[in-house]
């Protein structure tokens, strides 16, 4: 019934139905449904991942909507972001299922909360959140998508548990606050489908990931780079001697 949905991608070398069932048994968890995690999770859907899990505690704000498209005029304050991008993606794609968490993510719940996710996208805008994604990945041995924006520059990597850097190596300590940065839309639109890409790949085992690599890119300039990244060895969260 889906033939038509998904006819285009099925020729793609490597996917055929075989990569397509995948896409369908994969269960991928989007924390943070922002400027990132929007197109993002669009993408996603839109291939007919199985499941998306959306992890999101806040409710869309008027200055979001230059860059969060999934939330539009109508969600300004009226429902939660997790609420807003449901909505969106069941009806860009009714086949698959979306689960939408209006929580906060803490070491507490997050293994609740992403239970069962084959990948973890980090789509988040602060350090110590993302160290949070980054223990319980470590913890499950769960792959996890790396992008962070600013500006009209950003970076994306793919972690691998146990054989790339970690996001605590790549973030030794976290930066002080600097409250609202600059942005413009489209530096999270192309990162965030970045991330989908990545994820897509790893699901079917088509390219090569960005594993210890990151992929870094200004929009202004468009000076792109792919520059290669090591382990950190003191890194307090996956070397050896970190207690783990
Ligand atoms: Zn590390």
């Amino acid at each position: 019934m889906n033939a038509d949905r998904y006819a285009r991608q099925r020729m793609l070398q490597g996917m055929g139905e075989e990569g397509q069932e995948r896409l369908a048994g994969a269960t991928v968890g989007i924390m943070g449904v922002g400027g990132l995690g929007s197109p993002a999770s669009m993408y996603l859907a839109a291939a007919g991942i199985g499941r998306l899990v959306l992890a999101d505690p806040q409710v869309p704000e008027e200055s979001n909507l230059n860059r969060q498209v999934l939330h539009w005029t109508e969600d300004v304050g009226t429902r939660s972001k997790v609420d807003s991008a449901a909505r969106k993606l069941a009806a860009l794609n009714p086949n698959i299922e979306v689960l939408a968490k209006a929580v906060e993510v803490s070491r507490d719940n997050i293994a609740d909360v992403f239970e069962g996710c084959t990948i973890l996208l980090d789509c988040l805008d602060s350090v110590p959140a993302r160290m949070v994604l980054n223990e319980h990945a470590l913890r499950t041995g769960t792959p996890a998508v790396h992008a962070a924006v600013e500006g009209w520059h950003g970076q994306v990597t793919v972690m691998v548990p146990g054989e790339t850097p970690c996001l605590a190596c790549l973030f030794p300590r976290a930066p002080r606050a600097a409250g609202d940065i600059p942005i413009i839309g489209v530096t999270a639109g192309v990162f965030g489908c970045l991330q989908a890409g990545e994820a897509i790949k790893l699901i079917t085992g088509i390219g090569q990931p960005l594993t210890s690599k990151m992929l870094i890119g200004d929009l202004s300039s468009q000076y792109w780079d792919t520059v290669e990244i090591g382990r950190a060895r003191e890194c307090p969260a996956c070397s050896p001697h970190s207690g783990r």
